[in-house]
């Protein structure tokens, strides 16, 4: 910004500002006077004036933040969805932290942002702080965790079963694949159901194994029981970003596709038999992606979709009934 920004000589007669007054004739027209007199060396502090005078205009960058977040009444495994209204279009990217973790909201109409923050059953029900950011300016949001009881298996193993373990390759290549927010939104509607199996397995189920609780384990997606060979289709639109074979590596996940619907959304799906789809390739929802198989560690054919929002593994159920726009 320049002091020739903000004056206007046309409509300010420089040659007669009211001699008691300045202020009141118009700082614009004041700077425009002295920015003709001024010898080059004062200019710098002129521009720290007009840029001070334009930092309290009550305006634009003053006015507070809308932020408005759903579900109201959020419980463990839910998406946060942080709607961020600003009163003028934000140049950098707003954000929102939460604890040490911090998400990106992207643009979804002028001044309006919005984010997604994941909740698991590994959150800690109670009040969460949401610190929204806007180009410096910052607001807290609370809101209220509530916990959700989900159902519980007991997992007998016999001693020496319980050691399997997978490849570094295909934990790396998920993990990335988990990591990746690319900026375009690429989904639209409710998510469809990725198999027309029933639901053999619920989102969040915790275990005991050998009548131990185990605090980090949750069924981190929905099973579908489907005959081996049957349609797997994509939930949603979107990039796959990741397909892993059995045969390369993948002696947990066995024959993978990954999805990357946008914003940090995405879709794994796994123990397929075989898979119709490269790295690459833009998929519609409904789309079939492969077939139900029983590949890597599985006891028998059936479909496990896990849906992730930036790395965490939600529950799939509000992006299928309510959608997420
Ligand atoms: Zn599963």
């Amino acid at each position: 910004m320049t002091p020739m920004t903000v004056s206007s000589p046309g409509s300010h007669p420089v040659s007669s500002p009211t001699p008691c007054s300045p202020w009141r004739s118009g700082l614009a027209s004041l700077l425009s006077v002295i920015a003709t007199l001024a010898p080059l060396p004062l200019l710098p502090s002129l521009i720290g004036v007009t840029v001070a005078a334009v930092l309290i205009t009550p305006s634009s960058a003053v006015q507070a933040l809308q932020v408005q977040v759903t579900p109201n009444t959020p419980s463990l495994g839910d998406t946060l969805s942080v709607l961020i209204q600003t009163p003028v279009p934000a140049s950098t990217q707003p954000t929102v932290q939460v604890g040490n973790k911090r998400y990106p909201a992207f643009a979804i109409a002028p001044n309006r942002y919005r984010a997604f923050v994941p909740t698991t059953p590994l959150s800690r029900p109670g009040p969460l702080s949401l610190v929204v950011s806007v180009e410096g300016q910052s607001q807290t949001v609370s809101v209220a965790l509530a916990h959700r009881d989900f159902p519980t298996q007991r997992i007998w193993l016999p001693p020496g079963k319980d050691d399997l373990e997978g490849t570094d390759y295909e934990f790396d290549r998920v993990d990335a694949f988990k990591q990746i927010v690319s900026p375009e939104k690429l989904w639209s509607g409710p998510f469809l159901r990725p198999s027309n199996g029933e639901v053999t397995t619920v989102y969040g189920v915790r275990r005991y194994y050998n009548g131990e609780f185990a605090q980090d384990y949750y069924h981190r997606g929905v099973d579908y029981g489907a005959a081996m060979g049957s349609p797997v289709v994509a939930p949603a639109a979107g990039r796959v970003a990741l397909v892993g074979r059995e045969s390369q590596g993948f002696v947990i996940h066995g024959n993978t596709v990954g999805i990357d619907h946008g914003q940090g959304v995405t879709s794994i799906l796994i123990h397929l038999n075989s898979i119709h789809v490269r790295e690459g390739d833009r998929v519609q929802a409904g789309q079939v992606i492969g077939t139900v198989g029983s590949t890597g560690v599985a006891t028998g054919a059936h479909l496990h979709w896990g849906l992730y929002v930036h790395g965490e593994a939600v529950d799939p159920v509000p992006w299928r009934y309510q959608g997420m726009e």
